[in-house]
This record gives C-alpha cells, sequence and structure tokens, in this order.
C-alpha cells in the first residue's frame, strides 16, 4: 500500500481554516482601523473644545477689561470735586459742555456714545454722541434707570462703580453708572442724594474689531441669541438679547483633514491589499481542496482497484506473472504459491523460461512477438515446469506486454493449471484411440496409422495386414460371463502384443475381432511361419480363476504388394479371406484370392438390392409390445424393420442392418423406419409409446437430432410418446459427442432407452452420465433366468440399480413363464418377449389393441 498517500479524514479541509483564519484577521483590522479612527476623532474634539474654552476665556477677559476701563474712567469723572460742585445740583452745562469738563472729547476721544448725568427724577446733562442733547437718557437706555441710580449710589461709598450691559439706540452697549461725589476720604454726603453719573459706551464695528485683535480673536461681532455655527463661539452681553460672537479656531478639524485622508487611504490600500490576500488564499486553499478530494477520491479509486486486483488475483485459479524487459521475473501473485508449492522469492528475478518451457516454441522468443503484436490480443501458449515436488504440470500462459511511455518494459499475464485439462485430454486422447479393455489400438487409430503407412503408395514399405477372429470365444462369453470373456480378450491382446515388434501395429476392432499391422514381413513363408506360431501361441491354455480356457483363432491375410494401398480394401480383402479361413474349419489362415471375390459379389449385390429396396419401399414395420408385468397391459410398441425382399422373402435385420450402417444406407433407412413409426402409430391410442431403434451409424453420420426434429415437426406424432433405443455402441466412439446428441434429443421431448443393457463394460457409468430414461436388460440375461446361475443376481442387480435411478425397467426376451415369474418376483416394470407377443405386422398389432386387456396372452401369463 506504499503507493497510497495517507489524507487524514478528520481534519477540517483548508478551506474552512483558512475561511476562519480570513474573518478573524479581517475582524482585527476592522477593530485597529475603528479604534484608530476613534482616537483620532477623540483628538480632534477635545482640541476642539480647548480652543474653545480658551478664546472662551480670552473674550470673557477682553470684555471684562473693557468693563474695568470703562468703570476706572467713569471713576475719574464722577469722584471728582468739580463734578460734585457744578453737576450734583443744578447741571452747570457750561462747565461741563463749553468748558469741556464733561464735554464732547468723551465721545470723540473716548468713545462714549452716550453721557448722562441723572437723579431720581430727571435728567440734567445728556451729551450723545457728544452733542449735547435735551431728550432724557431713557430715550436712550432701553433698561429702566432707577435701579441703576440706585446701585450706583450704593457702592459710592466704596468708590465703586457699577457695570452692565444694556441696548443703547437699540444696539448693545457696556453701561458704567457711578454715583457723583468728592473725591474725599470719607464720604461726607449722603449718596442717595447725589446725581449719577453714566457712561455709555456702544460696541460698535471699530471698538469690536479693537476687542478682537486685544484679545487675539477674529470674526468677533454682534448677533441676536440665535444658533451658532460649530466654528463659533459667544457670550452673552447681560439680558440685552444679544451676544458677543466669534470665530474659534478648530485644530481638531485641521488635525482631521490633516490625517484622515492619508489614514483612510493607507486603510484602503491595506484593506484592498487584504482583500486580495485573502481571495488568493481562499481560492489557493480551494485548489488545495479540490487536490486533496482528488487525491483522496483517486485513493480510494486506487485502494478499491488495488482490492478488486488482489481478490481477483487470489481468487481466480490462475496465478499472474510480470517480467521486465529481460524476461526476469518481477512479480508472482500468491496463487503461485499455492500451484506450484514454491515461494515467490525462488523465482523472482530468475529467467521465466527457467521456470516454464515450451515445447513448440521458445518461451521468450514468444514473449518478444507479444510486444510486436496487437495490444488488443492475448496470445496462449501451452507452457510446461517441475512443480516443487518435481512433478510435471502444465500451464496455459497469457501474456501482454508492458509499454511504458512507448517503451516495452516488460511483460504481464496469467498462467492457468491446465494439468488436469492436459491429462484428460491426453486420456481422451487415447481413449479414442485405443480399445478400454486391452488398451491396443483401435478401428480409429488402426486407420490413421495405415493412413501414413500408405501414404508413400508404391513406394512404401510392403504392408500385410492380418485380420484375426478368436473361435469358440463367444460360448465362453456367453457360459462364463463378461468376466471370463474380459480375461480372455485381455490374454490374447498380450499375447498378440508380444508377438509383433515394435513398428507393427496391434488393434482390436471390438468383440473378438483384431487386425494385425505387419512392417516389412512379405514373403509367404515368414507370414505362413508367424501366422502358426501366432495360432499356436493363442491356442495355449488361459487360466481363468481355477478354470482352463482355450480359444483358438482364424486369420486373414491381406498385403500391398498384392492387394493395393487402399486401407478399406486391404481390410474387406483380410475379412474375406478370414471368412474363408472360419468357412475352412477354423484355427488356420487364409490369404485373399480374387475368387473369393464371389462374397464381394454377393455383399455388393445385396448393397444394390439394399439401395433398391429404399426406393421400392420394401421395407416393412413390425410391431413387438411391451408390457406392463403387475397389470400386463401394453404400453409400449417396439418397431422393427424387416426387408420383403423380392426374392428372398422376408428377411429379419440381422441380415441386412450391418450391411447398411456400413453403407450409410443406415441413415435413409433410419429416417424411413422413424417416419413410419411415427406416422402409424399417431392413430393408435394416446398412452400408447412407441420405440424406434437407433443405431450407432446413425449418430456418427447423420444428425439425429434434426432428423427427429423434423419428423415429429412432419407427422405431429407428440415427441413424449416417441422412445429411442440407444445401445451403448452408441457412447464408445464418441463419448463428449454422444452425451451432446442426446441432451439435444432429450430436450426435444422424447424418450432415451439404453437397449441390450448389461452387454457393456462401462454402463454402469454411462447411466448416470447420460440422460436416459429407460433401460432395456438384454436377453442373454433373461435367457439365463430359468438356469440358476449368475445372471438372475445379475437381473437382480440391474432392476435394482434401474429403479435407485429412476428409471423404468424393461426385461426384453422373455420367453416362458418362469422367466416371467421371476421378473415378476423382481419386481420389473415392464417385459418384451416371444412368451407375450411376438413382432407382428401392423395389422395384427391393431387387431391385438382392439382385443381386451390380457386376451391375446397365455393363459399361465395371467
Ligand atoms: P433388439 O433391438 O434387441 O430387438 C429385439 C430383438 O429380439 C428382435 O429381433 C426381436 O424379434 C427379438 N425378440 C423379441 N422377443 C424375443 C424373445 O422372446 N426371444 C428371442 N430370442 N428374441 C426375441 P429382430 O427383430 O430380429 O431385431 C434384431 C435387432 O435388429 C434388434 O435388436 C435391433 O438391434 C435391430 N433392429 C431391428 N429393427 C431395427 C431398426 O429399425 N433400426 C435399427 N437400427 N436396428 C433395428
Ligand atoms: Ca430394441
Ligand atoms: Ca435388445
Amino acid at each position: 500500500m506504499d503507493r497510497i498517500v495517507e489524507v487524514s479524514s478528520t481534519s477540517p479541509p483548508p478551506t474552512l481554516q483558512t475561511r476562519k483564519l480570513i474573518a478573524s484577521i479581517a475582524t482585527l483590522f476592522a477593530l485597529a482601523c475603528l479604534i484608530a479612527l476613534g482616537a483620532l476623532f477623540n483628538i480632534a474634539t477635545s482640541l476642539n473644545a480647548d480652543e474653545r474654552e480658551k478664546s472662551s476665556f480670552y473674550a470673557h477677559k477682553a470684555l471684562e477689561q473693557r468693563l474695568e476701563a470703562a468703570r476706572q474712567f467713569l471713576s475719574s469723572y464722577a469722584v471728582w470735586d468739580a463734578a460734585y460742585e457744578h453737576l450734583n445740583g443744578a447741571a452747570d452745562l457750561k462747565w461741563a459742555h463749553e468748558e469741556k469738563n464733561v464735554g464732547d472729547s468723551l465721545y470723540t476721544a473716548s468713545g462714549f456714545e452716550g453721557v448722562f448725568v441723572v437723579d431720581d427724577h430727571s435728567t440734567k446733562y445728556a451729551l450723545f454722541k457728544g452733542q449735547l442733547s435735551s431728550a432724557p437718557a431713557s430715550t436712550y437706555i432701553d433698561d429702566a434707570l432707577a435701579p441703576i441710580i440706585a446701585q450706583a449710589r450704593n457702592v459710592a461709598a466704596e468708590r465703586q462703580q457699577i457695570t452692565r450691559h444694556i441696548l443703547f439706540n437699540a444696539w448693545p452697549a457696556v453701561l458704567s453708572a457711578a454715583a457723583i461725589r468728592p473725591d474725599d476720604e470719607e464720604l461726607g454726603i449722603d449718596p442717595q442724594t447725589t446725581s449719577v453719573m453714566i457712561f455709555v459706551d456702544q460696541l460698535t464695528p471699530e471698538k469690536l474689531a479693537n476687542l478682537s485683535a486685544g484679545a487675539g480673536l477674529t470674526g468677533m461681532r454682534i448677533e441676536k441669541t440665535g444658533a451658532l455655527a460649530a466654528d463659533e463661539s459667544s457670550l452673552p452681553l447681560g439680558t440685552t438679547g444679544y451676544r458677543l460672537e466669534w470665530l474659534t479656531p478648530r485644530p481638531g478639524d485641521q488635525l482631521l483633514w490633516a490625517v484622515l485622508p492619508p489614514l483612510l487611504g493607507a486603510m484602503l490600500v491595506l484593506g484592498l491589499l487584504m482583500v486580495y490576500f485573502f481571495r488568493y488564499a481562499l481560492r489557493t486553499s480551494r485548489e488545495i481542496d479540490g487536490t486533496l478530494q482528488r487525491l483522496q477520491a483517486s485513493n480510494l479509486a486506487l485502494e478499491a482497484s488495488e482490492q478488486r486486483f488482489r481478490a481477483v488475483a487470489e481468487a481466480a485459479s490462475d496465478w499472474i506473472w510480470e517480467t521486465d524487459r529481460h524476461h526476469r521475473l518481477s512479480y508472482l501473485s500468491q496463487r503461485f504459491v499455492a500451484v506450484t508449492g514454491f515461494s515467490t522469492e525462488d523465482w523472482l528475478g530468475q529467467p521465466i523460461n527457467q521456470l516454464l518451457s515450451c515445447e513448440t516454441t521458445p518461451l521468450t522468443l514468444w514473449l518478444d512477438n507479444q510486444a510486436d503484436s496487437d495490444p488488443g490480443q492475448m496470445a496462449n501458449l501451452r507452457c510446461g515446469y517441475r512443480d516443487q515436488n518435481g512433478q510435471l504440470r502444465f500451464c496455459r500462459v497469457s501474456a501482454r506486454s508492458i509499454m511504458i511511455k512507448g517503451k516495452l518494459a516488460g511483460f504481464r499475464g496469467t498462467a492457468s493449471d491446465i494439468t488436469d485439462e492436459v491429462a484428460a485430454h491426453a486420456r481422451i486422447q487415447h481413449l479414442s484411440m485405443h480399445d478400454a479393455l486391452t488398451g491396443l489400438a483401435n478401428r480409429n487409430k488402426l486407420s490413421r496409422f495405415l493412413e501414413q503407412a500408405l501414404l508413400k503408395g508404391q513406394d512404401a514399405a510392403p504392408l500385410t495386414l492380418l485380420l484375426l477372429d478368436l473361435d469358440s470365444f463367444k460360448p465362453i462369453n456367453d457360459s462364463l460371463g463378461h468376466a471370463a470373456g474380459d480375461a480372455v480378450l485381455l490374454e490374447v491382446a498380450t499375447r498378440l502384443r508380444e508377438s509383433t515388434r515394435d513398428g507393427d501395429l496391434v488393434a482390436r476392432l471390438g468383440g473378438d475381432e483384431f487386425v494385425l499391422v505387419m512392417n516389412g514381413m512379405d514373403s509367404r513363408n515368414e507370414i505362413d511361419r508367424f501366422c502358426a506360431r501366432l495360432i499356436d501361441n493363442l491356442h495355449q491354455p488361459i487360466h481363468f480363476e481355477e478354470q482352463i480356457l482355450h480359444v483358438g483363432a482364424s486369420l486373414g491375410v491381406a498385403q500391398t504388394r498384392l492387394q493395393g494401398f487402399d486401407a478399406g480394401e486391404l481390410i474387406r480383402c483380410a475379412d474375406i479371406a478370414l471368412y474363408q479361413a472360419k468357412a475352412d474349419g477354423k484355427n488356420t489362415w487364409r490369404y485373399f484370392s480374387p475368387e473369393m471375390n464371389e462374397q464381394i459379389q454377393y455383399r455388393r449385390q445385396l448393397e444394390n438390392d439394399l439401395r433398391k429396396a429404399l426406393k421400392n419401399n420394401e421395407f416393412v414395420l413390425h410391431y413387438q409390445p411391451r408390457y406392463r408385468l403387475d397389470t400386463l397391459q401394453i404400453v409400449s410398441v417396439e418397431a422393427l424393420v424387416r426387408w420383403q425382399h423380392p426374392v428372398e422373402g422376408l428377411l429379419g435385420p440381422d441380415t441386412f442392418i450391418p450391411l447398411a450402417e456400413q453403407t450409410d444406407l443406415i441413415v435413409p433407412l433410419g429416417r424411413w423406419v422413424l417416419r413410419e413409426a411415427c406416422e402409424t402409430a399417431r392413430s393408435w391410442p394416446q398412452e400408447l409409446l412407441v420405440s424406434v431403434n437407433l443405431s450407432p451409424a446413425q449418430f456418427s453420420r447423420s444428425d439425429v437430432v434434426s432428423d427427429v426434429y423434423k419428423i415429429l415437426v412432419d407427422t405431429g406424432f407428440p415427441a413424449q410418446r416417441l422412445e429411442l433405443e440407444i445401445t451403448e455402441n452408441v457412447m464408445l466412439n464418441d463419448i463428449e459427442g454422444a452425451l451432446g446428441t442426446m441432451t439435444a434429443l432429450k430436450e426435444l421431448g422424447v424418450r432415451l432407452n439404453m437397449d441390450d443393457f448389461g452387454t457393456g463394460y462401462s454402463s454402469l457409468g454411462y447411466l448416470r452420465t447420460y440422460p436416459f430414461d429407460s433401460i432395456k436388460i438384454d436377453k442373454r440375461f433373461i435367457a439365463g433366468l430359468s438356469s440358476d446361475g449368475n445372471d438372475r443376481a445379475v437381473v437382480q442387480a440391474i432392476i435394482n440399480l434401474g429403479k435407485a435411478m429412476g428409471l423404468t425397467v424393461t426385461a426384453e426376451g422373455v420367453e416362458t413363464e418362469q422367466q416371467l415369474k421371476a421378473l415378476s418376483k423382481e419386481k420389473c416394470h415392464e417385459v418384451q418377449g416371444f412368451y407375450l407377443s411376438r413382432p407382428i405386422d401392423k395389422q395384427a398389432f391393431e387387431q391385438l389393441l382392439r382385443q381386451p386387456v390380457g386376451a391375446g396372452l397365455p393363459r399361465d401369463a395371467m
């Protein structure tokens, strides 16, 4: 798993973390900005407030000074002996005005707009802007005079004056008033009776300008009470309803103006930088997120695919390998260990061709070819190797080149163990070429051998073919059973093998028929001696279970030098010679001679007749019923073919079926029988089954399945009423093919019956594998039932076996009452035989069907 980068799934994704970080930084930044701005505004405000306070102070001070000045100025006029003298009683205008003691200079020089001398009742003296006026003071002064006079008199003793802001001529002015008194240390007069001198100093713009300049203030003016601008300050002027206003500098504002723009600019720039940075960070972390997710996804996918690969690699029966460019193994799956017994370390780094080898092509060369071939295709090669135990094993190697960046990096593939397959194949190969019982070559192998040997024709080395048939073998088989027969056949096979040399061939054609193909033995003399020795050899006693058995042999001889180079012809000639030898008294041999052709002639004639018979419709079917053993009801009927020969009369199948099988005529004949049986039986009772015999030759030389299908369709005969009887010879030649055919037949819906059960060598095995519905015990065993021999046990066993496998068991060839009774005792399902009914023609069978159950049977059978 080192290829997988671990990605923790518990830590939050970077985007989330970045977002949080950004949020906190942004908040901090905003907070810092706010605090800075707040502090700045605070400073500005307090600066402004300070300045305002300061200016107020100066303004106030200036006003105070003005009042003080006015008071002192007034004091110098009011506290004056001469003034008391001239103005306290009746006002001495001459003294005051003309002599200018209290004259116009008060206005022109000192700026007092109004100068009055009043007492409780009148204005005694009045100057308005320096001019003598007859109007009373109250004309100008917009304030009650009585309290002013009273207050002024009250403070006269202390040489004090009063001042206040009043409206003079409807404009604010500073009024100062003082009681007129002599300038004595002790006040010797009653101040309540003296006149009061009033000076009015109007706050004109010029005076305000002076005041303003004196106080260091600007924009000083007088306004009625109302709203003030931010940069203005004011002081009330008594109860006049007016106030003194001036402009206050605002250093705070200046500071703000000076600092705020660059500060805000800096903040903005910083903010923008931060936004940019945040966006960049977010994008980056999102990208990282995406990359992480993709990485995670691809890790998961990789892990899944690795798991899948491992599961497949471990579950597969195959092992997986990889090599580098130089065919050195770089990987072996665990299965390799299980299959071969080696550990992977034993072989990693070793060249693959030291492990595996191929008989037909060097493995490495083959691998190199893979690199050049179509990458979509996987080629296979059968290789062998010795496993850990030294056992030879086979595997099917598939390979593909590994290309990295267009360059060959190595090879990879699988190796399927096919040891069993190879062994099975070899077995099948052997079986198909050899006789199962004796291990000798069979007819197939013989044909091939002859084909090869005769290929060169004239130029080939001379061959002698001996066809051998055992005499008196059948009685041994019939009386002593198959085991004895088999023992004899095995012993004969051994002796034949021992009599021949390496290049020769011994084959068994079936039954007790053998062929010997002799190389380089051509002279009659030689052949005669060999035959005599062989017959003598075979005649030697054979021991079987304490019994001594004797067989003889007859031989037919054919030679390529004389009979030509056609294999079929050679066998036929040897066959005719053999026939002659048997006819001449057995235990001898005969060379083929043309005179023996009569026999051939006869066969040819018969063959021609058979051909014509098909055309002329000379065949007829006879029907032999099959009965349920418990009720003796007819449940089925077997169609058996006969030949109505124009010259020789009605011939049984034994005379022409073998010939038909040899000449392929069996195919059309078989079709005819099947069609005829189906057509005839269609009108018979629905529950009645019809059996038709199929020859093994029909299996190998025609498509039985399509024939049966076509006939069923054509005749409309229901498939489930048709039963096909097959002997196990069908299976001898082509086990796999026969199974396929039978399965296909079953799929058509027909029933399959194994005929002549018990005569083959491995019937039991077939029963298990093949889809039979029923078996028919061969009549040989039924014939043996009456005697108290082996056969009874065999029949018993077959019935039990058949039942155990769910098959219907029929006994054929029932000829006697005892046999029927015995079968009944063994609970055989169905019976067939001469005792119940011989095969009869169609009319007779239809008549039988019309009779009540059991009517045609011998009384004992009931
Ligand atoms: P098989 O299929 O075993 O047929 C039974 C044979 O036994 C029949 O002889 C029948 O007449 C005979 N048989 C019936 N009951 C008894 C009995 O109680 N005792 C004795 N000793 N024999 C009995 P058949 O009709 O001569 O037929 C001989 C063989 O010819 C058949 O043996 C079958 O293998 C073959 N054969 C007959 N008809 C056809 C056919 O249409 N096609 C093919 N391929 N073969 C056929
Ligand atoms: Ca039959
Ligand atoms: Ca039979």
